[in-house]
């Protein structure tokens, strides 16, 4: 019962942005920036290092995706920020891996 999983199979309603055969990519429910976007691949892993071990290959169709999209979104002009957190210190609260994108406005420098 991965509230992710459920997304990706559309049982649960999102601001869809994006999606191919591996990919889906939808809006944040709480942005954290003018655009926030989450991008998962519909295969379930629980984080980047579990996801390495499934099958490295879905971590390069994320971020292929986020590539497409960003320069067909033209948020390559003024640049985002792509963030994956893992485990409890970067404060990762869903456990199907999954990367956002941060755009649209000047993000604080850390
Ligand atoms: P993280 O803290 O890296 O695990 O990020 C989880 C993110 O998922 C948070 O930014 C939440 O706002 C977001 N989120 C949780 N549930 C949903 C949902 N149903 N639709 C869109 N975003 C969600
Ligand atoms: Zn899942």
């Amino acid at each position: 019962d991965c509230i992710f999983c459920k997304i990706a199979r559309g049982e649960i309603p999102t601001n869809k942005v994006f999606e191919n055969e591996k990919v889906i990519a939808f809006k944040d429910l709480r942005p954290q920036a003018a655009l926030h976007y989450l991008f998962i691949h519909k295969d379930h892993s629980k984080d980047l290092n579990d996801m390495m071990k499934i099958n490295p290959t879905q971590a390069s169709d994320i971020l292929g995706a986020i590539s497409s999209f960003t320069q067909k979104e033209n948020l390559i002009k003024d640049g985002y920020r792509v963030v994956n957190n893992i485990g409890p210190h970067a404060g990762q609260t869903v456990f199907h891996t999954h990367f956002h994108v941060l755009a649209g406005e000047p993000l604080g420098h850390f």
